[in-house]
């Protein structure tokens, strides 16, 4: 908790928001446009109500506090064990631990080992919907694909019979697959570099495949390959499930280290606008869309406990890697390979859900309204 209280004004501490604030407080009594007015009528019940806003991003000493906290508390905790469904993943160093925060306005707060790489895994399937949608539009995905949850584990082939291909979440297999299916390029090569270019632009540098991993799943991947074949039979991946399939199995096998993901969750925070380099990556308009499937998807037939707990859209990845987005505010990412019996890193669970905690950030949590009425309503 920060300052003995969970409060967070979240229009207080949107960047966009507090400059407005900002000049509204330099410009003093001068400013008199309504946007000004409102502000600072919204400044001065906060005060009158004893309340100030517990936190922002520009709070670095809190945010720094926050990650050596959950660093500390968390790295003494062991659970879980590594993926070794893929062969390759058993072999990654259990120990690796870290954890790394980005704010929406792009400053880099990093503790632990983030420079060690895991594979992106399932983590992959939600920048590859960012640009199926940015290519297509939201209502393709909605169409083709579908946006409910499926209740089911991440490589369910019952949840696929259950709604005979249709109803399937594009953080699944299933409707992972037919996303990548749905990428637009000039054959398997074009395809693949549009991904891992799309790829290294919410990262802020150039990502590589591990060729090892990408070897390893596609020696082992027979069960994504039925899956692929029972989403084409079912008309949700258009032609060629196979290639489909080999393309989905590479984007897994990306390369990265805690601070990239921090970083592409964080473009994310910011509206699809890398806050690192400065480019925008993705449409701005298809974000929520984006993170309200992370919320009812990201961590399988457990996120419903992880949005109960936390609140945060967030994804993982059988690699070890956990993202989360507080949106407006910071893109958080922890990296940790042992994973729980739902498939998620058991330390990155706990890492970012402790970070959430210190900073007050889940949006449902509020107090509540206690102050004067503002003018305004009926
Ligand atoms: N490549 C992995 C698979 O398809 C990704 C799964 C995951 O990260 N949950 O099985």
């Amino acid at each position: 908790m920060v300052g003995g209280s969970t409060r967070d004004y979240w229009f207080c501490s949107h960047p966009s928001v507090s400059s407005a604030v900002a000049e509204f407080i330099a410009s003093g009594a001068n400013m008199v446009t309504k946007a000004g007015l409102k502000i600072g009528a919204a400044i001065l019940v906060l005060s009158m109500a004893g309340i100030s806003p517990a936190w922002s991003i520009s709070d670095d000493a809190k945010i720094k506090a926050a990650l050596e906290n959950a660093y500390s508390k968390v790295v003494k905790m062991n659970g879980g064990k590594n993926a070794d469904y893929i062969p390759a993943l058993a072999k990654v160093d259990p120990k690796i631990f870290g954890i790394a925060l980005v704010t929406a306005d792009g400053r880099v707060y990093t503790t632990g080992d983030v420079k060690s790489e895991v594979s992106i895994q399932s983590i992959s399937k939600v920048f590859t919907l960012a640009m199926v949608m940015d290519q297509q539009g939201p209502a393709a995905v909605e169409k083709t694909i579908g946006v409910d949850a499926t209740g089911q584990a991440f490589n369910s082939i019952v949840a696929i019979e259950q709604y005979k291909g249709a109803e399937m979440n594009p953080l699944v297999n299933p409707g992972a697959i037919a996303t990548t299916s749905m990428v637009k390029g000039d054959g398997r090569r074009g395809i693949w570099k549009n991904i891992l270019e799309a790829y290294g632009e919410f990262a802020g540098r150039p990502l590589s495949v591990n060729a090892e991993v990408f070897k390893s799943e596609s020696e082992t991947n027979q069960r994504n390959q039925a899956i692929a074949a029972l989403m084409y039979a079912y008309g949700r991946i258009k032609d060629n499930p196979a290639r489909a399939t080999d393309i989905y199995t590479e984007q897994c096998a990306v390369s990265v280290n805690a601070k990239d993901l921090a970083i592409m969750a964080a473009t994310l925070a910011n509206g699809g606008k890398n806050p690192v380099t400065g480019k925008t990556v993705m449409k701005a308009a298809n974000v929520p869309e984006v993170l309200a499937v992370m919320a009812t998807a990201g961590l399988y037939d457990d996120s419903g406990k992880w949005l109960a707990k936390t609140g945060l859209p967030a994804k993982s990845g059988v690699g070890g890697g956990i993202i989360a987005v507080v949106p407006g505010k910071y893109g958080i990412a922890s990296i940790s390979p042992p994973l729980d019996s739902a498939g998620n890193s058991y330390k990155a669970q706990l890492a970012i859900a402790e970070v959430d905690k210190s900073l007050g950030s889940n949006p449902y949590n509020v107090t509540p309204y206690n102050g004067a009425k503002m003018a305004g309503g009926e």
